[in-house]
């Protein structure tokens, strides 16, 4: 391989970890010898001294504006990944007079399930199993829990490519959301939220950080006692998620890829339209191609995320891959339990990737037909 083919940038398609901003890696690699005014590299100084601490207040409250929080929400930046908090928030929250409610919405939602049974019973509120996985519950299905611990919702389904077109309603019984995959996609009903939490490899930065918001109501509601240090969330905030040494880096370009957000993108709503225009342009293609491009989810619950489709057969699906990887498209590959094809278009993802994802698919379907 030559150093020109070895530096070329291909779209990438990755489900995660996966594309960042072009100019956030750019600013990375610039401040890597040396952070401005620090004399070191971010990844040889002191989360305690106040460079980092400019860095990780930076990025709180970037994540403050653009999802314009109240006071009362906490921003948590901890480790052990989205997997970590399945376990976490049961372990916290899970109350022994009622039951946690879980909507089975997809493979994530499964894990989530298991980990809770290990602490509590739980109530399954609506599952898409026998669906295919190929939708979420609609608004009304929250209006039977009146009573229990929480409801966990996973708000896009990463490997199934479906996503809550809504922000359920719960009333006076906490929402949990597992938001790994489309966090900061668009703006929320925040209210509607006690605690929403996302491994930042999808959408938001590195691997290593796992973003945290929690209602400080629903933090005194905690219940699980003698908790290990690290799966207390109070122990948590009161550290300000510097209880130990943080993921130090993970936070350091989740900071710039929430500025980012905020000021090349113009923040939520200015994402939230432009994912939706990719998606659209995207699933377009699929919809015209006469049934040879299968979309997996149902229409109103599609992820902007990630999309899912298959081809005519296993054989194709494996030539379009080949074809694909071969003209810098990389990452579309499906998961396994779902086969066919998945593009992951996340906030970073450019739309003139999309374009070219389509000509090409339009090109195979001529050459493949
Ligand atoms: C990737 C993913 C997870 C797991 O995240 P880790 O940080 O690897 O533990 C959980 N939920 C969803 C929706 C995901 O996409």
């Amino acid at each position: 391989m030559t150093t020109a083919q070895a530096q070329k940038r291909v779209y990438n398609f990755s489900a995660g970890p996966a594309v960042l901003p072009v100019p956030v890696l750019q600013e990375v690699k610039d401040e890597m010898m040396c952070l401005p005014g620090a004399g070191a590299s971010v990844l040889e100084i002191s989360h305690r001294s106040k460079d980092y601490e400019a860095i990780i207040e930076g990025a709180r409250q970037n994540i403050r504006d653009l999802l314009d929080l109240p006071e009362d929400y906490h921003v948590l930046f901890l480790q052990g990944g989205a997997t970590t908090q399945f376990s976490m928030v049961p372990m916290n929250f899970h109350h022994s007079e009622g039951q946690a409610h879980y909507v089975r919405c997809g493979a994530w939602a499964v894990k989530a399930i298991k980990e809770a049974k290990k602490v509590g019973p739980v109530d399954i509120l609506w599952d898409g199993e026998a669906g295919g996985f190929k939708e979420m519950p609609t608004a009304d299905v929250f209006n039977k829990v009146s009573s229990g611990s929480y409801v966990h919702i996973t708000s896009n389904e990463t490997i199934e490519g479906v996503e809550f077109p809504y922000d359920p309603s719960t009333g006076s019984v906490p929402l949990v959301c597992d938001a790994s995959s489309d966090f900061l996609h668009r703006k929320l009903d925040i209210k509607n939220y006690s605690l929403i939490y996302a491994g930042a490899q999808k959408n938001v930065g590195p691997a290593g950080a796992t973003i945290v918001i929690l209602h400080d109501d629903f933090l005194q509601k905690q219940v699980g006692k003698n908790l290990p240090t690290m799966l207390d969330y109070k122990i948590m905030v009161k550290g300000e998620s510097m209880h130990n040494t943080p993921p130090a880096f993970s936070i350091y370009v989740i900071e710039k890829v929430t500025r980012w957000l905020k000021e090349e993108i113009g923040g939520l709503d200015a994402i939230y339209e432009r994912n939706r225009k990719k998606a659209q342009v995207l699933y377009d293609a699929i919809d015209s191609s006469d049934g040879y491009y299968r979309g997996h989810a149902k229409l109103e619950y599609r992820s902007l995320m990630n999309v899912t489709f298959r081809l005519p057969s296993e054989e194709l699906e494996k030539k379009f891959l080949k074809e694909a990887t071969e003209n810098d498209f990389s990452g579309l590959k499906g998961h396994r339990s779902v086969g066919g094809l998945r593009a992951s278009i996340y906030n970073a993802f450019p739309p003139e990737g999309v374009d070219a994802l389509v000509e090409f698919m339009k090109e195979f379907q001529k050459n493949n037909g």
